[in-house]
């Protein structure tokens, strides 16, 4: 059995009790980064596990040994540093190769960053487009002309690396239609948690004043 599991965005509380008791329960964790779930294991008290990193860029080999072991009848759960598994995170090609050979799978639903900042940020929720984070060159103008077409509330993600970037891009895309509501969502779940509501119109002085620490979530509405 394949578990994949959601582990917090920032608080350690959000842990749910069903991801402790699986964490506890499988042979092995399939991770990003082992120090990370090696760190939160230990705050959970749970004893040393089996832990097996793997990327995008893990190779064929790797997922082919993990692949086999499930389908022996191991008991896996697959998690990422933060949120939820494949969620702008690994986990896709893991989980898509496990369906195809039909191995029995769970998901132990949790935190997710967009769906905190999305229901945190008072715009209309019942329809959304998640986006990602925007690409880093190609294909980065097309996303934002295509962002700022959406006629539904759009998520992106976005690293304290290119927050202003990003900000001062997409109050360039949207100069036409000034009054749409933004919302930036700063440090969710942890001390320094922050949530700016803003407009497209005062976006560029927002990125001028925004405290670039952290781990950002820009939800556009309409
Ligand atoms: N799999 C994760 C999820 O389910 O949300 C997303 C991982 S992605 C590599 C990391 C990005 O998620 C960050 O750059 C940021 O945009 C967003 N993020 C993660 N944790 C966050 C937090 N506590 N506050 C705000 N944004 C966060």
């Amino acid at each position: 059995m394949l578990s994949i599991v959601s582990t917090p965005i920032g608080n350690l509380g959000d842990i749910t009790l069903r991801a402790i008791e699986t964490l506890k329960n499988v042979d092995a964790v399939i991770c990003e980064d082992t120090r990370v779930t090696g760190k939160l294991i230990n705050q959970l008290e749970i004893p040393k596990k089996e832990l097996i990193s793997m990327h995008s860029y893990t190779s064929e080999e790797k997922l082919e040994i993990v692949l086999r072991r499930l389908k022996k009848g191991e008991n896996m759960a697959v998690v990422c540093d933060a949120g939820t598994p494949s969620i702008s995170d690994p986990g896709f090609k893991l989980i898509s190769n496990a369906r195809e050979r039909r191995i029995p799978m769970e998901v132990i639903p949790g935190p997710s960053a967009f769906l905190a900042a999305l229901s945190l940020s008072g715009l209309p929720a019942n329809r959304f487009l998640y986006l990602g984070f925007p690409p880093l060159k190609k294909g980065r103008k097309k996303f934002f002309e295509s962002l700022a077409l959406q006629e539904v509330t759009v998520v992106i993600y976005e690293s304290v690396h290119r927050i202003q970037k990003t900000l001062d891009e997409l109050a360039a895309v949207l100069s036409e239609q000034p009054d749409r509501p933004i919302s930036i969502a700063r440090e969710l779940t942890k001390i320094h948690e922050e949530v700016i509501s803003t407009q497209a119109s005062e976006l560029n002085q927002v990125a001028e004043e925004i405290t670039k620490k952290g781990e950002f979530v820009i939800v556009v509405g309409v």
